[in-house]
């Protein structure tokens, strides 16, 4: 550890930046809201991990508001001037700070941007600098209350908190420390002479930083680690059925609450009826009609998120215009691309808004008869580039696409209507209608049931933000402009995944990203991501790189599982086993194993050689293409081809130069096999196509037998390896296949 004798100018250049030289006080602040995952997990659509993002991301601004005001009171400056105390986010591309202060704003205010810990330095000491953090505390406590207080004015109007058992409930679940967990510590800096002394005792046993501002940082991450490792959280339990949603917490209802004399434990005991309980909820769906799912009960925490989007955030953020935000459904992601295929076809061949118009206007008359029922939900941003019908048939909500939505049963128990008033309102399958109708006219119109959630975020993050990683450059500057870097990732990636892909994204803030896009721009997205990182923050720091897992899931799975297995998915496979700078991605129903690859590979590539997701991109093209035209494109029989003849081939763990030859050539040979080049082209061209696409076959197969020769070197005995080259080859097809929509 070099420890001793810093004497570089590291803390000098700090103050310079702040304008606060020696001998003024400076102290080191950092909060966190921890233990989100679960509170973010506990989720049955998109739009609910929609919610708990938000709301997260919002309490962290509050906290982090009242730490810049109380920065700019101490300083004796404006609040935008003393931006630049936060280190961490860049809070001057931050969308909520910009409205705060009044500025232009320059993302979307409707994405969470906000990464839920907090670094900033405060012109004060010790004492007066925990004062500060206990500011930022209860600001981010206020918040909260302010949402509940809200959502408790709604369910009051609506005699839902009427009973004292439901009160009760309400009280003993939502206090603020029940729900989150809130971290700080205060650091405060020391004066040059004896900066190594006083930081020593934090720093025993640190691998050696390069400067003291480093060390500094390093300090404050350890000292709010240990913080953090002093509280127990304990889910609260209590009597009752448990919320359908997270199932942490009891489900409101309004029990019967009787005295308990006998019982030594408590003063009342709870009459659980479960008619109660179904009463209840048949209460909460009628006074807020198509906010629930009919089986859900839930708990007060799971019913503030639910509420916070419709009556707390449309004030309180989005002043000008009132309108509820929301977020687009689950069948709406899943069938984006299909109707933006649509759309798009619709704008050269105007024929086919005839079948588009009616299904819209047949719906329109049906859902509106009352009691009415929603059939349109929030647009995807993509569509905001059409107009007219276009737009219209744009802002169906994707369920209304699928044809076994119209069912009389389920729609009766979606919207709360009576088996026969469904049958009466829906005679007709208007999705089967519609489908038939652009047939007849050559257009096929194929929702998917899967989109996929993609969680992505930098890799050695921790390593780089407190200057291990480039060790020559780490400055308080530098730092800056790596926190810069990321809030322009988090700025420029969102219009690549929502107006070139419909997709959307939850929440960017920092190095971390989630986002939904349609199954068939995966890899797209994939490509956009690792893009848009190298153009940000690989500028400041060319090799820092980012992984990526992938969850495709069907429309009506429960998103809690999908939402904790991307997170495995995205540190134990795309990280640990695939070696970071690589993307895992795997399905939540059938055919669960995990396939993956690098998305970087011996950069810079010679010039010849495409990229690895260059490659995958130009072998599912040809697979979308023979699923569309069915004339050109590679056959999916390849997949079970190759499966037949794995056997024989993949048996030897220790791979001969012979069995590796013979691999290639055989995926080679497959692939000429199964490839039909387009008969409109020459002779030359086609055979042309042919063999680039085996070359690019080939290469994809070289590219995977070294990346599992170079993770295997040092590589611990028994350590998991990607598979063998061939199966990996194998496995992308198989993934490929089901991204082109074969084999649903
Ligand atoms: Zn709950």
């Amino acid at each position: 550890m070099t420890t001793t004798g810093h004497s570089d100018s590291s803390l000098a250049q700090l103050r310079e930046r702040l304008s606060w030289p020696e001998p003024k006080p400076l102290s080191l602040v950092s909060f966190t809201i921890a233990g989100v995952q679960d509170f973010l997990a506990a989720a049955r659509t998109t739009r609910d991990i929609w919610n708990g993002s938000y709301l997260v991301s919002y309490l962290t601004f509050r906290g982090t508001k009242a730490l810049l005001e109380g920065i700019s009171r101490e300083a004796g400056r404006a609040p935008e001037d003393v931006f630049r105390w936060v280190l961490m986010p860049d809070v001057s591309c931050q969308p909520l700070v910009q409205h705060w202060v009044g500025k232009p704003v320059s993302g979307d205010l409707r994405v969470a941007n906000f990464p839920n810990s907090v670094l900033a330095v405060v012109p004060v000491g010790k004492e007066e600098g925990a004062k500060l953090a206990g500011i930022a505390e209860e600001a981010v406590e206020t918040a909260w209350g302010e949402i509940l207080t809200r959502c408790e004015e709604e369910l009051t109007k609506r005699e839902l908190l009427s009973s004292e058992f439901a009160q009760l409930q309400w009280d003993y679940q939502t206090p603020f420390d029940r729900v989150f967990e809130l971290y700080w510590c205060v650091l405060e800096i020391p004066e040059e002479k004896d900066f190594v002394e006083r930081l020593r005792p934090i720093l025993a046993g640190a691998p050696g930083s390069p400067n003291s501002y480093a060390m500094l940082i390093e300090a404050g991450g350890r000292v709010l680690g240990s913080r953090k490792m002093l509280r127990d959280f304990a889910q609260i339990g209590q009597e009752g059925d448990r919320c359908s949603l997270c199932g942490a917490r009891t489900a409101l209802a309004d029990y019967a609450m009787e005295p308990r004399t006998k019982h030594r434990d408590r003063g009342r005991s709870v009459q659980l009826r479960h008619g109660s309980l179904t009463d209840y909820w048949k209460g909460v769906h009628k006074r807020f009609p198509h906010r629930f799912h009919r089986s859900e009960h839930l708990c007060a925490v799971c019913l503030v998120r639910r509420l916070a989007p419709l009556y707390y955030f449309p004030d309180k953020v989005f002043r000008q215009d009132k309108q509820e935000i929301q977020f687009p459904s689950t069948g709406t992601l899943c069938t984006a691309s299909a109707v933006a295929d649509l759309v798009k076809a619709a704008q050269e061949n105007p024929a086919l808004l005839g079948p588009m118009q009616r299904f819209l206007k047949t719906l329109k008359e049906a859902t509106a008869v009352e009691p009415s029922i929603p059939f349109q939900g929030p647009m995807l941003p993509y569509f905001e580039q059409f107009d007219g019908p276009l737009r219209e048939f744009a802002k169906t909500d994707g369920d209304w696409f699928y044809l076994d939505h119209y069912n009389a049963i389920s729609l009766a128990r979606e919207y709360g209507i009576s088996e026969e008033e469904a049958r009466r309102r829906f005679p007709e399958n208007l999705a089967a209608t519609l489908k038939a109708e652009l047939r007849k006219l050559a257009q096929e119109f194929q929702p998917s049931n899967y989109f996929c959630l993609i969680r992505a975020d930098g890799d050695h993050m921790g390593e780089w933000i407190c200057g291990r990683m480039k060790p020559g450059a780490f400055n308080p500057e530098w730092h800056a402009n790596l926190s810069a870097a990321l809030a322009r990732f988090a700025e420029r990636i969102r219009p690549r995944l929502e107006c070139q892909i419909p997709g959307k994204l939850v929440y960017a803030g920092g190095d971390d990203l989630l986002a939904f896009v349609p199954r068939e721009r995966v890899l797209d997205a994939i490509q956009a991501i690792d893009q848009v990182f190298g153009e940000t923050a690989g500028v400041v720091a060319p090799s820092l790189t980012v992984s990526m897992g992938c969850i495709l899931a069907r429309h009506n799975d429960p998103l809690s599982a999908a939402m904790k297995d991307s997170d495995s998915l995205l540190k134990d496979e795309a990280k640990e086993k695939f070696g970071r700078k690589a993307f895992a991605i795997r399905r939540t129903t059938g055919g669960g194993e995990v396939t993956g690859m690098p998305v970087r590979w011996r950069e810079p590539e010679p010039l010849e050689m495409l990229k690895p997701l260059e490659m995958l991109l130009a072998i599912y093209q040809a697979m979308a293409d023979r699923v569309k035209t069915d004339r050109y494109g590679l056959s999916a029989r390849i997949v079970p081809h190759l499966d037949q003849l794995k056997d024989g081939l993949t048996e030897w763990e220790n791979m001969s130069k012979e069995l590796s030859k013979t691999q290639r050539e055989m995926l080679v040979h497959a692939t000429g096999r199964h490839f039909t080049p387009n008969s409109n082209l020459s002779k030359e061209d086609r055979d042309m196509h042919t063999q680039k696409l085996q070359g690019t076959v080939g290469g994809l197969y070289d590219m995977l037998a070294e990346w599992r020769q170079v993770l295997s070197e040092g590589r611990p005995e028994g350590a998991p390896l990607p598979p063998n080259p061939f199966v990996a080859v194998q496995n992308l097809l198989t993934t490929l296949r089901f991204l082109t929509r074969e084999g649903r």
